[in-house]
């Protein structure tokens, strides 16, 4: 699978992540985030899109329940706050989430090219629909 593809797609899917994940509106409008694991609030796209078990891991890269707004230093520099990352999917879902979780990290994901461009499609349409609403355009 072209990286490039790839890395389309994971710029939407983060976008969709973040703004789905919106807290609060600023007065100009801007929509804020908070990191799953500090807590910190900050502007949406000053935070990263945050994968609770490892990007490499393919079967769970996407999958949402996988995935929280997370601040760069919880995500890069702190080696992604995985005890505080659980707690915060637990809440959030239910105590199942982790084993269902590491459950399907090891199915097997085939990132074809059809697959890859389905969800690039899916995610751009709904990060679009609310970037829309916050006046965001791309
Ligand atoms: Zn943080």
């Amino acid at each position: 699978m072209a990286t490039a593809a790839i890395t389309t797609l994971d710029r939407w899917f983060s976008r969709y992540i973040r703004l789905d994940n919106v807290i609060s509106v600023g007065s100009s409008g801007q929509p804020y985030c908070q990191c799953c694991t500090c807590k910190t609030i900050k502007v949406w796209n000053k935070l990263h899109c945050g994968h609770f078990i490892n990007k490499g891991e393919m079967a769970v890269r996407y999958d949402e329940k996988n995935v929280a707004p997370q601040c760069y230093q919880c995500n890069s520099m702190r080696e992604g706050q995985a005890g505080a990352f659980a707690i915060y999917l637990m809440q959030k879902y239910d105590h199942d989430v982790i084993h269902y979780l590491e459950l399907k990290r090891k199915t097997k994901f085939r990132a074809c090219k059809a697959t890859v461009k389905q969800l690039t499609d899916y995610y751009r349409e709904l990060a679009n629909e609310r970037a829309k609403k916050y006046g965001i355009k791309f």
